[in-house]
């Protein structure tokens, strides 16, 4: 007798395994039985005939923590649409754990009030019991992020540490790491990181290793300095042996597409002769960042302090515009995403903006910079959609949504999420494995489950097999669909008919059941 028995599905498992028809029984939060169970009874029967049946999503690479969505609407709707049940945040080395002290947390936050939020802990210990208390809608596990780490200690300074300084450092990465952190994850895009050193992620990484975690990492270019950005992770996985993730794997622009090809060539190199490397993308050709990421290079060194320093100087200023002029980007494709000191901008293409104050795009782009003190996310058309398929080819990817979750009222705050929020594991689903037939849909599917789990060491789920938890989707392949598009991201996905995390549902008939079944996660 089980709680909830699924009969006659296709079982695609996570493993990347050709599917078979079964039945599926739950006891409790885990799976008891799987096979062909006519014979049995559930006290819940669920007819699965023509459906898929497979483990539920595990997004490797999301922000729903640092945006504080865990906190200001847990539902995280928009990911459960799509399948997800299991999140990993600290992502693009941003955490919310641990705190050198209560101060660090001003440094972290973006885009979000502070004082609607009761920011009561400050190591990983403290933190994770918080949302232990309060409770998750999805299962979420986190990364320590190195920024976090780094402005902890130093506040807004950029320089490197002194020798007592990494002592600290080091010892708050192991207490994170042994109070269940998963891994620790770097975002060397970002002003302050910029100023860390390879060696200092070297040793940091060789903790992580100590304690069998992931080095996620934003590499340090996805522009011109693309693949020295990738031979620069490489020398680090080789270096320290540790599990090396590159996160959201994309080069931005035109002329350095073709780099694409060699990045892959030169992570499956490295891979051969003994580097751990794997890497997760997102579907879409659009790309969404803080505004200023996509300036030149050389104009956000020195950390955003200095950035806004340059750009109120004239004769920089003019150095400045004329490279973009004169770059691949293409910044009349600017959308801005979310200003909070100009809320009147949000939702506006840049032309708008810049024909309206009578000005260059370019100039429209630096006096909203300097304006809302580089706080700005914009999303801009900069990806290629043949390096999307590569990448989803290469046996080292992943599907991830390097996204958020939101409900669909969000969308009267005025701000323009990405469509990735809403649609990206289903995108892949429809587009690169039911239309184009790019991927099978064992192998797309171990790539959202089986393979990220193994790879991030989350315990017990990722497969179905016995044993582990019930955390399960019922696919309707016929029906699988993504809506959501730059142009109206706020669109559910359809075609996941159920979602179950740890044995409850969480989603029947494309409506969200409720939530708070998760389990936060620990190394
Ligand atoms: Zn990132």
């Amino acid at each position: 007798m089980f709680d909830i028995l699924i009969r006659n599905g296709i079982i695609i498992d996570g493993s990347g395994k050709a599917p078979y028809h079964g039945d599926v029984g739950i006891k409790g939060n885990k799976i008891k039985e799987i096979g062909e169970l006519q014979d049995e009874k559930g006290d819940v029967e669920i007819n699965a005939d023509g459906r898929i049946i497979c483990p539920g999503f595990i997004d490797v690479n999301n922000h729903s923590d640092t945006y504080w969505r865990l906190f200001v609407d847990p539902d995280l709707e928009s990911l459960v649409h799509q399948g997800i049940t299991t999140i990993i945040g600290g992502n693009c080395g941003s955490s919310l754990a641990p705190l050198a002290s209560a101060k660090t947390i001003e440094s972290i936050q973006k885009w979000v009030d502070l004082r609607e939020i009761n920011v009561n802990w400050l190591s990983e210990k403290e933190f994770l019991k918080v949302l232990d208390k309060k409770g998750v809608t999805l299962n979420f596990a986190t990364m320590v992020g190195h920024g976090t780490l780094r402005r902890g200690i130093l506040g807004d300074e950029l320089r490197s540490f002194n020798a007592k300084e990494i002592k600290f450092l080091h010892k708050m990465l192991k207490r994170a790491l042994k109070d269940g952190a998963i891994g620790m994850s770097s975002g060397l895009i970002y002003s302050h990181a910029k100023t860390a050193g390879i060696e200092e992620l070297v040793e940091l990484s060789k903790i992580v290793k100590d304690y069998d975690g992931i080095y996620a990492t934003h590499v340090r270019s996805e522009q011109e300095g693309f693949l020295d950005a990738i031979d620069e992770t490489i020398y680090l996985a080789k270096e320290t042996g540790v599990k090396t993730h590159i996160s959201h794997l994309k080069v931005m622009g035109e002329s350095n597409w073709a780099k694409m090809d060699e990045a892959l060539a030169l992570i499956s190199d490295a891979k051969e002769k003994g580097a751990d490397m794997t890497f997760d993308i997102y579907p879409y050709t659009n790309t969404g960042s803080v505004l200023y990421t996509f300036l030149p290079d050389w104009v956000t060194e020195g950390g955003k302090k200095a950035m806004l320093y340059k750009l109120k100087d004239k004769e920089v200023r003019e150095r400045v515009v004329s490279e973009m002029k004169s770059s691949p980007f293409d910044y009349s494709k600017v959308e801005i995403s979310i200003s909070p000191l100009d809320k009147t901008l949000a939702r506006r293409n840049i032309m708008e903006i810049a024909k309206s104050q009578e000005k260059s795009v370019e100039d429209a782009i630096i006096d909203i910079l300097i304006a809302s003190e580089g706080r700005v996310i914009a999303s801009i058309e900069l990806l290629s959609e043949d390096n999307i398929r590569k990448a989803l080819l290469h046996p080292l990817s992943m599907v991830a949504t390097n996204g958020s979750g939101y409900s669909i009222e969000h969308m009267k705050s005025g701000e323009k999420v990405h469509p990735r929020s809403f649609g990206s594991f289903t995108k892949v689903l429809e587009k690169y494995v039911k239309t184009e037939r790019l991927l099978s849909w064992e192998s797309a599917i171990s790539k959202m489950t089986g393979f990220p789990a193994s790879r991030f060491g989350i315990w017990k789920r990722g497969f179905l097999k016995e044993g582990y938890f019930a955390d399960i989707l019922m696919i309707d392949s016929d029906r699988i669909k993504s809506p959501a598009t730059t142009k109206s991201p706020y669109q559910y996905s359809s075609g996941i008919d159920l979602v179950m995390i740890n044995g409850e549902v969480a989603l029947n008939d494309d409506k969200f059941a409720g939530g708070k079944n998760g389990m936060v996660l620990r190394r």
